[in-house]
């Protein structure tokens, strides 16, 4: 797990908010889509997200 993998998840989310502006199932399903393993970067985030310089929303 590197921190490029992280921000490419960052980025899928935000532009999958362009089309689905909530976090429901068909958003996730979007991201899925893209991102298949997107739960374990988003725990990664979860858990480093501190440490870096961007905020997570949920
Ligand atoms: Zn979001």
């Amino acid at each position: 797990m590197t921190p490029l993998e992280i921000v490419h998840y960052v980025v899928v989310h935000e532009l999958a908010h362009l089309s689905i502006p909530n976090h429901r199932k068909e958003f996730w399903r979007r991201v899925a889509q893209i991102i298949p393993d997107y739960k374990h970067r988003r725990r990664w985030l979860k858990e480093n997200g501190h440490k870096l310089y961007f905020l997570q929303d949920n």
